[in-house]
């Protein structure tokens, strides 16, 4: 029996019968019967699954084959005379490709220019006179029905190959859609199969291995999309099992920054300044902070290259050569990398670096006599094109991480060394946008930063929060016209900058600065002293830390001990688990970076909103409330062992305590209890290890009395606490401003913790975000607490904090707030009482 084989466009356009092609070897079915569609695009997609049966060397047409029929695209009329010119194949002759990825690029410039048409033909080649049926008129879409075909028998081998397992259909939930972050998450487990894994949205398939392809479809909060698998069926199931559970998750997205309602979209298009007077520029604030300096326009450029080679093979060893070690060094950054969003736009680098369109696109440029940095400049110029066309503002924000990539990759192809424009200390610091890499490279020099372009949530912003340079970005070209050296004074808090201001301001702005400078560095001296209430409650002010740079840095801030140590770290953009021996070593580290300190590990903490490949955990329907934490033991028993093991080698042993995350019922603690005791008498480890527990859900402090005689200690995290307490994913967009983890309820549940605790002589520690809160310290202690787990960055402060308060007075003032209606009312009790 015949199948029928669907044809689906190539391009998007408006569909001409064959019939109006002016050239008769088409119009006259020469060839065959198909269709023609003058192009609205410069891309062919595949027009269904099959193999590439011939590619002309010119570039401009392709034969692609399944059951026996042949399917000739012809992109315009008289273009083999172009000999190439204007084309870049995307794939090549003998390919198996699936519908929807792109096959050939093509210039439209080009063919408008040199081309007799440009239209695109889609000829059915074979069977010999098989009439195309159904065919589609008016405008279509790539990937929508153009005709269909009576093809031959059986499938070939290599289209059994390509038979799909489909998934239910998705919806994708992260907020600001699948960016770069979530896409390169996604790549990452789909790149885990050795099969091909796709994205189908409305016919239309993409590499879900490849980041420009994934972000190509624009996939928006909403949207719904179905994953496709080949391979075997079992594993295909498998695959799709991981990747729509990494989509409920939002694939790990928890902190997607929604649109600054205010925003422009685009760059203030302000009337040009007159810089001979005093001028207030204004845009978004990147950062807040006040910096006072002289402006320095920073520009940067690529490196100059040869766009022809005369040897492909040595243009391909060094395109091979060049990636492979970018990768390297991209992945030593990210494992040497402290802060998780840093960590983040590298894994984005990187799965870019990995995306097989750049691979291939720069590879076909060389086959054409192209040199390899003509090659990756096409491919980061064409994913660009892709990113652009998606019209969606978080999209087009990556195309910076692509330039910065292709300035990397450039510098090395040519062999050259960029000398970066030497940046004066202490500048404010002006550009059109700046790229990642260039931020990280400011090494301490830059006091502020203001750019014409950029926008609070690209990674270039990101990072300068990271570093604490305060930051104004979309101020518009005006920027740009600054005079060299001029005075600045920029307020990231209000998102302006004055250029030269007047003697008034100027000096009222240095006096503010002078304040909070003067502030910060009486606070810094006394860090490393140890912090009492002024009636001579000690309070342990520690770090809550992500890995042994934080580690360090924390110490080196003041903090008495590490009392959250987030072991997801070292798993952080890892296909594998990492062995027994990299976790003791990572864990040794910490410890060692903290300063002869206590330092508390806690356990894998997978799950809810942060998803790993490797940890088994089921596609659920309601993540945060299921398979979370230590829920995940069952099914991951052997890591979890490994971990605990990894734990207690570090030496000296006793420095180290261990701490379990999401335990809710008191016979979790006991059996966690006796996991870790078996484990110690295997290693043959006698020092005394405390066994501690996170009270982040509301049972826990409820039944803390309970818990209070199994666990050693408790430290609560009231992130989760907040969460369950009041019902708010941590997460949620429209209800975050309600998820305050001052309100009387989160109170009351930690009242009830110290209780607990109090009765058997535990302390209790606060790792969560409230802890670095300083409205909420004074109510803490006054509860009870006697450990506070805060960022690095703020241990001084905390500690500052601690020394001005009388903790019965603070006592007193928890009794009135756990009495009180709201957060918000007790936010004004704390600003009364302790002007916090
Ligand atoms: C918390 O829930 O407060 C906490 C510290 O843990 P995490 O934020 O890692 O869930
Ligand atoms: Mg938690």
């Amino acid at each position: 029996m015949p199948n029928t084989l669907k044809v689906f466009s190539p391009v998007d356009g408006a569909v001409v019968p064959l019939e109006q092609v002016p050239d008769p070897v088409f119009s006259e079915h020469m060839l065959g019967d198909g269709i023609a569609v003058d192009p609205a695009n410069d891309t062919v997609f595949a027009p269904f699954d099959g193999k590439i049966i011939n590619f002309n060397k010119a570039s401009h047409a392709l034969v692609l084959g399944r059951d026996g029929a042949e399917v000739l695209i012809h992109v315009g009329l008289e273009t083999v005379s172009l000999k190439g010119e204007g084309f870049t194949p995307l794939a090549k002759a003998g390919d198996s490709v699936t519908l929807g990825q792109p096959l050939l690029k093509f210039s439209q410039e080009v063919l408008a220019q040199k081309a007799a048409s440009p239209f695109v033909m889609v000829v059915v080649t074979a069977p010999a006179d098989a009439p195309a049926l159904q065919k589609a008129d008016g405008l279509v879409k790539a990937g929508q029905p153009l005709f269909e075909v009576a093809a031959g028998g059986a499938s070939a081998a290599a289209d059994a190959q390509e038979t799909f397992t489909e998934s239910a259909p998705i919806t994708v939930i992260n907020p600001n859609g699948l960016h770069a972050r979530p896409a390169a998450v996604l790549a990452q487990l789909a790149m885990a199969y050795p099969f091909t894994v796709q994205l189908v949205k409305d016919g239309h398939a993409a590499d879900a291995k490849s980041i420009v392809g994934i972000m190509g479809m624009a996939l928006c909060a909403g949207d719904t999309i179905t994953v496709r698998a080949a391979g075997p069926a079992d594993q295909a199931k498998a695959a799709l099992a991981k990747i729509e559970a990494g989509f409920k998750e939002g694939f790990g997205e928890k902190d997607a920054v929604s649109a600054p309602s205010a925003a422009p979209e685009t760059a203030a298009e302000d009337a040009p300044a007159d810089f001979s007077k005093p001028v207030r520029l204004s845009g978004l604030s990147a950062c807040g902070g006040l910096a006072q300096g002289k402006s320095f326009l920073f520009q940067t450029e690529d490196a100059a290259f040869e766009e022809n080679a005369s040897d492909p093979q040595a243009e391909r060893r060094l395109l091979d050569e060049t990636l492979r070690a970018l990768t390297a060094e991209t992945e030593a950054k990210i494992a040497a990398e402290k802060s998780d969003a840093a960590k983040d736009i590298l894994s984005a680098h990187l799965g870019i670096l990995k995306d097989p369109v750049l691979l291939n696109t720069a590879q076909e440029a060389i086959s054409r006599g192209k040199s390899a940095a003509y090659g990756v400049n096409e491919a980061v110029r064409y994913s660009i094109d892709v990113l652009k066309k998606t019209n969606n503002r978080f999209l087009m924000e990556r195309i910076a991480d692509l330039k910065d990539l292709r300035r990397a990759l450039l510098l090395r192809l040519s062999g050259g060394q960029q000398a970066a424009p030497e940046i004066p200390a202490g500048c404010i610091l002006l550009a059109d946008e700046l790229l990642p890499s260039e931020v990280s490279a400011f090494d301490g020099r830059v006091a502020g930063v203001l750019l014409a372009q950029g926008s609070p949530t690209a990674h270039a912003s990101i990072m300068l929060r990271n570093m604490g340079i305060p930051s104004v970005v979309r101020a518009g070209q005006n920027v740009l016209s600054v005079p060299a050296g001029a005075a600045v004074c920029l307020d990231g808090d209000a998102a302006a900058a004055f250029v030269n201001p007047d003697e008034q301001q100027c000096q009222a702005f240095a006096a503010r600065l002078e304040q909070s400078r003067q502030e910060r560095a009486k606070q810094q001296a006394a860090a490393q002293d140890a912090a009492a209430t002024q009636d001579g409650v000690r309070i342990w002010v520690e770090g809550n830390v992500s890995n042994e740079k934080e580690a360090a840095l924390a110490a080196q801030n003041g903090a008495d001990g590490l009392g959250l140590v987030r072991t997801e770290f070292l798993f952080h953009g890892r296909a594998q688990a990492p062995s027994e021996a990299e976790q003791q070593a990572a864990y040794q580290a910490v410890l060692d970076a903290a300063g002869g300190t206590t330092v508390t590990f806690r356990t894998l903490d997978a799950g809810g909103d942060k998803p790993l490949p490797f940890v088994d955990i089921p596609a659920e329907e309601n993540p945060i409330v299921g398979i979370r934490g230590v829920r995940a033991f069952k099914r991951n028993e052997a890591f979890f062992r490994t971990q605990i093991r990894a734990m207690l080698s570090v030496t000296p042993a006793d420095r180290a305590r261990i701490m379990l995350p999401m335990i809710a019922f008191a016979d979790e603690v006991d059996f966690f209890k006796k996991i870790i005791a078996e484990e110690k008498a295997a290693l043959g480890v006698t020092a005394d290890v405390k066994v501690g527990i996170m009270v982040e859900v509301p049972s826990a402090a409820l039944t803390s009395e309970q818990m209070a005689r199994r666990a050693d200690f408790f430290s609560v995290g009231t992130n989760d606490l907040t969460q369950y307490t009041l019902a708010i994913d941590r997460g949620h967009k429209e209800l975050s401003a309600l998820s305050d983890h001052l309100h009387p309820a989160v109170l009351k549940l930690i009242e009830m913790t110290c209780a607990g605790a109090k009765k058997h002589h535990k302390p209790v520690a606060v790792c969560g975000a409230m802890a670095g809160d300083l409205a909420a310290v004074p109510f803490l202690i006054g509860l009870g607490v006697t450990e506070l787990a805060v960022g690095a960055g703020a241990v001084a402060e905390v500690k500052a904090l601690v020394r001005r308060l009388d903790a019965q007075k603070c006592a007193a003032a928890a009794q009135a707030a756990v009495g009180l209606a709201s957060a918000q009312e007790v936010r004004a009790l704390a600003r009364k009482e302790f002007d916090v």
